[in-house]
């Protein structure tokens, strides 16, 4: 059935069922976001009687506006700048939403292409920079690097001497380690030393609720339609570390990918669509000392 002629014919109803109870009515446009996408039409009876052979009744039509319902999502993107992050960059541009950027420190330094990029990205308002270490995780060898709590912080003071950061929010390379706030969990107990060594040097460590996952050619497993049903669930099954605040990871690698690149451009768009939630970058995270 057509929404908006179901709708409609709701509020004919409406009008009708309040002429016949010779009462004045208030019609309420009830608007709900994210569970319901059409407006609910409510008949509130009045309590005052129609005067006999007076005018024929007026509906009062009430527009409700649709309440902030205070659900924010930090889209974040890791291990940057590589060959997707120019057309990440474009897409955040065009949309104009704002995420937060974890930079290898290392990559900033490996030519010239990435120096300008890395500048045009701290210049933009859309980006917020934090630190994801300088040779992340060594190059991937996690467990010797999360064996020496000591390497790991400078490894992220290097990258943010280096890059000259004045934010203390870091992610930890490989592991999804959480010390914000009240939050505090590490998803391999081998690594909880180091991830506290960390907060106790003041880093705040920022982690994910759900990951925009990739195959091994870097090829996105999920396109838009099926992250942002995920995203929907996530918040109505209350399954984030703070209800009503959702810290998404992907990583800029999987946007070298001009289809890919899309998905990332249908999923922002079909989030904006569905009025109910708002972007921010981490450091508005709930618990953050900014
Ligand atoms: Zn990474």
């Amino acid at each position: 059935m057509d929404p908006d002629s179901d709708a409609c014919s709701q509020y004919q109803q409406a009008c009708h069922a309040a002429s016949q109870a010779f009462s004045v009515s208030i019609i309420a446009v009830v608007f709900t976001a994210c569970q319901q996408h059409e407006p609910k039409i409510v008949v509130v009876p009045g309590n005052k009687k129609h005067p006999a052979g007076d005018s024929p009744i007026t509906a009062i039509k009430k527009v409700i506006p649709p309440k902030k319902i205070g659900k924010t999502i930090y889209l974040s993107f890791d291990d940057g700048p590589n060959k997707g992050t120019r057309n990440m960059m474009h897409i955040i541009k065009e949309e104009a939403v704002p995420v937060t950027l974890f930079i290898i420190g290392e990559q900033v330094y490996y030519g010239r292409e990435q120096r300008a990029l890395f500048d045009s990205l701290s210049h933009s308002p859309y980006f917020e920079i934090a630190n994801h270490s300088y040779t992340h995780a060594f190059h991937n060898h996690y467990a010797r690097f999360y064996q020496e709590p000591e390497g790991v912080i400078n490894d992220f003071k290097r990258c943010a001497d280096s890059l000259h950061l004045s934010s203390q929010i870091i992610r930890t390379p490989g592991r999804n380690i959480w010390r914000v706030g009240n939050i505090n969990s590490t998803d391999l107990k081998a690594s909880k030393a180091t991830a506290d060594s960390l907060a106790a040097v003041g880093y705040t460590e920022m982690g994910w609720d759900l990951e925009w996952q990739f195959d091994n050619q870097n090829k996105l497993k999920f396109g838009a339609d099926e992250m942002l049903d995920r995203i929907d669930k996530f918040f109505i099954n209350h399954l984030n570390r703070t209800d009503g605040h959702l810290v998404l990871l992907a990583h800029d690698q999987t946007f070298a990918d001009a289809a890919d690149s899309s998905e990332l451009s249908q999923l922002i768009k079909k989030l904006k669509a569905k009025n109910c939630y708002e972007f921010e970058t981490v450091n508005k995270y709930p618990g953050v000392n900014r």
